[in-house]
């Protein structure tokens, strides 16, 4: 298909003004100059911006009938309740949920998505209900396995005197499996799904995160990732709490450096958040080409604090941008996130993160987390993911800086057709592939169902647990020192 008449951002800072945009089997075949052009293939880009294809690198589809969960709790406490509140799923809601995603996202521009995704219970059909939805969706989707076995978090409790904390602080999946387990279900997805509608489709090596992890779930998933030519994803260091956890279990020593002397880190490993990073964090992941998602609604929401993206960025880290879940975003809108992604790391005195960047990162930053060559650009060869803006939109009109002008004032509402591997699954803002009032019903009959999980009586001594192990560790003036 053509692409005809188009502006063309091949990545930030490339312009091609009038040109026409081949593509050919599901990738960039060749950028030409603006030629008369009739036929079925053509698509009329007079008027449009083509940009490639945002890349959410980090959520949870799960979440989407829990939106607005907890609001103004820290992440402990409000995962308990998401944990708490949410009740089973089928593989049919997990179906629907991640149809969900994929069509906010979609409509918006945003064409690859890295769903980290827990299921309760764990039962394979839930992956494969993930998988159907973005096989049916049309986008490019990749699924990572949200896999607990261990928690360091409630022995912090414990350490800093808080009893009863037990396991309400981890990702529950029950009935639990054991680890190997957890690998060959993971395995298992991987053979029937990676690589599917013509490499379309990601399977994902996973772990929650290293304070919910054993040690061999986090290398024998490592392994699982490198033995299949896939990635891995996992949460790092998000919160105070889970620093203060990992250096308990570790002798005290970083996340990150017990991810490095297991052999986990590497480039072919993202790690969402890594908020809670030390100097040597940040020079150990840039050695080792480590790549981290970067959510800043979520860490805002959920008041974990600030990652270091500006001091990332400048030791030559790979950044991308997620909206992490639905539940703790509470959206699935890249364009926001990309905003604060920029906006959030503008103080007086300290390096900034500028709208190119946050740009580049919310496109092929992200893309390295899914580990497909050229994802994130519209160069020659490139995967023709493509989101077409219009010009004449409140978010472009009147732009002097397009950059800028893409992060600081586009929303998404000016994406007007969307293509991914070459085909159009949005066309004049409409998915081509599937029914928006069908994603709606089921999301609002999973939120009704789930409404009767609430316990406000049952959750509140939980929530006070918890909150007392975060000011007991608080009192520690935010650095646990083992043995004290
Ligand atoms: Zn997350």
């Amino acid at each position: 298909m053509i692409v005809a008449g188009v502006d063309l951002l091949v990545a930030p800072g490339d312009l091609r003004l009038g040109v026409d945009l081949v593509l050919e089997e599901g990738r960039v075949a060749a950028i030409e100059p603006a030629a008369p052009r009739v036929g079925d293939d053509v698509l009329d880009g007079r008027g449009l911006l083509a940009m490639p294809g945002l890349v959410n690198a980090h959520t949870h589809s799960p979440e989407n009938p829990m939106r607005g969960l907890g609001d103004g709790l820290a992440l402990e406490p409000w995962l308990a309740r998401l944990m708490g509140e949410s009740g089973p799923y089928s593989a049919e809601d997990h179906y629907w949920c991640a149809l969900a995603s994929a069509a906010e996202m979609l409509l918006c521009g945003t064409t690859s998505v890295l769903d980290h995704v827990g299921m309760t219970p764990i039962r394979d059909g839930g992956f494969d209900g993930v998988m159907r939805a973005y096989r049916d969706a049309g986008i490019r989707g990749g699924m990572a396995p949200l896999f607990s076995d261990r928690d360091a978090t409630a022995d912090l409790a414990r350490h800093l005197g808080v009893e009863g904390v037990g396991a309400t602080l981890i990702p529950q999946q029950v009935p639990a499996v054991e680890t190997p387990e957890a690998i060959a279900l993971t395995e298992d997805a991987i053979d029937r799904w990676h690589g599917a509608e013509g490499g379309r489709l990601h399977v994902l090596a996973g772990a929650s995160g290293i304070q919910w992890a054993s040690e061999d779930l986090l290398v024998g998933m490592a392994d699982l990732a490198r033995r299949r030519g896939t990635t891995m994803q996992l949460h790092v260091l998000e919160t105070r709490v889970q620093d203060a956890a990992c250096r308990l279990r570790f002798g005290g020593r970083s996340g990150v450096a017990v991810l490095d002397e297991l052999g986990v880190l590497g480039p072919d490993v993202s790690m969402a958040h890594c908020v809670w990073l030390e100097d040597e964090d940040i020079a150990l992941i840039a050695e080792r080409g480590g790549v981290v998602v970067h959510n800043p609604a979520a860490n805002a929401r959920l008041r974990s604090g600030r990652a270091r993206v500006a001091d990332l960025l400048a030791a030559g880290v790979a950044v991308g941008v997620g909206t992490d879940g639905a539940a703790s975003s509470d959206d699935q809108q890249m364009w926001f996130a990309m905003r604060l992604a920029t906006l959030l790391h503008r103080g007086p005195d300290e390096d900034w993160v500028d709208c190119p960047s946050a740009l580049g990162m919310a496109t092929v930053g992200g893309a390295n987390a899914l580990g497909v060559p050229g994802l994130g650009t519209l160069e020659v060869g490139a995967p023709a993911d493509v989101a077409l803006v219009e010009r004449a939109s409140f978010g472009l009109a009147g732009a002097r800086e397009l950059e800028a002008s893409l992060v600081l004032s586009e929303t998404g509402a000016g994406v007007r057709h969307v293509i991914v591997g070459g085909e159009v699954v949005v066309r004049d803002r409409r998915p081509t592939r599937f029914s928006l009032d069908d994603v709606h019903a089921a999301i609002a009959e999973q939120r009704e169902r789930r409404l009767a999980f609430a316990d406000p009586d049952g959750m509140a001594p939980v929530l006070a647990r918890i909150e007392a192990m975060r000011a007991a560790l608080a009192e520690r003036e935010g650095r646990l020192v083992v043995g004290s």
